[in-house]
């Protein structure tokens, strides 16, 4: 289990011996930091044969990895836990139907059956309406489990029937220690300090699974050669098709950008160096804070505006590209 979901395993597991828990659970919190491991947790412990009268501190037995039902669990084939765990677009209204008709049959094996949709906000409509009868007429025994990083996509009639638990990001020293005992060696993913993992844990959101993905991946040399550029573009205009193309490649791009940006204008409102978020990218960042605050604060008012117009115009790539060349020239035409 990761180092960083303990906390939620300790306020957790207690309800579940404690049978406090609700019939419903969403657990929600940033992509990248195992909530399905969590949830798959949590279902083993709602299953395990241990009663929780066997036990004074059950919470700290729960699951005991031991029994049948554990074994089943941990083996994948335990018959009384279903996963909705789709790669598809969206999660159509005939699996939950089917969910929830299993669901109201009694427990094949032990005392309760289980439920986890991974994913959750990826229901479409019907699929949600059709979950929510079950919610509001949960058969005695089940558990839902809903795994969420968009829960804002969610009905709110769905979340209003969840018990809710947000899973928080760790503290970066805790993630960069479980990068250590990963044996991801610094530099075979191009970081040279531990402030550039750090700068690779920010951009992604402090997520550590994305983070380590994102290292292994390579990405973070793209990151750096990135923001090299864009840092340098008043002296090469030459390039700005380069950038620009750069930058649409990914819309994250646009995200490491506004994270330069936002950390030029820290640098010139006179904060120090220690609050920036990409403290890697700090000689980058002091050559972009040159253009000084209010050129900066409207760079990063329309960079904000251009990842509106991204969220919304999926599959009118052409918009986004048009509206980028107009920002990059009105940079290039601030920033001389
Ligand atoms: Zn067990």
């Amino acid at each position: 289990m990761y180092p960083w979901l303990s906390e939620s395993l300790g306020q957790l597991l207690p309800l579940i011996a404690r049978r406090q828990l609700g019939h419903a659970l969403l657990i929600k919190g940033t992509a990248g930091l195992g909530k399905l491991h969590l949830s798959q947790h949590l279902a083993q412990a709602l299953l395990c044969d241990i009663a929780p009268d066997e036990a004074a501190d059950i919470s700290a037995v729960l699951p005991c990895g031991q029994c049948h039902s554990c074994r089943l669990v941990q083996a994948g084939t335990h018959s009384d836990l279903h996963l909705i765990n789709s790669d598809t677009r969206s999660i159509g209204v005939d699996s939950i139907r089917q969910l929830s008709q299993t669901l109201s049959e009694s427990p094949r094996l032990g005392r309760a059956k289980v439920a986890i949709i991974y994913e959750a906000e990826k229901m479409t409509e019907a699929a949600a309406n059709a979950l929510l009868k079950t919610l509001e007429e949960p058969a005695g025994q089940a558990t839902l489990i809903l795994v969420s990083a968009h829960p804002e996509r969610l009905l709110p009639t769905i979340r209003s029937r969840c018990q809710q638990w947000l899973v928080p990001l760790p503290k970066p020293d805790l993630v960069l220690a479980w990068f250590s005992e990963q044996g991801l060696a610094q530099q075979d993913v191009g970081a040279h300090s531990e402030q550039s993992w750090l700068g690779a844990l920010n951009v992604n959101q402090g997520s550590p699974l994305a983070t380590l993905a994102y290292l292994q991946a390579g990405l973070d040399q793209g990151r750096h050669a990135l923001l090299s550029q864009f840092s340098q573009l008043a002296d090469q205009p030459q390039t700005v098709m380069a950038v620009h193309t750069a930058l649409l490649a990914n819309k994250v791009h646009l995200t490491w950008l506004q994270l330069l940006l936002q950390d030029a204008l820290q640098l010139a409102l006179g904060l120090t160096p220690a609050a920036l978020r990409l403290a890697d990218n700090l000689d980058l960042a002091r050559r972009v804070s040159q253009v000084g605050m209010m050129r900066l604060e409207r760079a990063l008012t329309g960079l904000l505006q251009l990842q509106q117009v991204g969220q919304t115009s999926l599959g009118r790539p052409v918009n986004a590209g048009m509206q980028l060349s107009l920002w990059l020239n009105d940079w290039l035409a601030n920033a001389k």
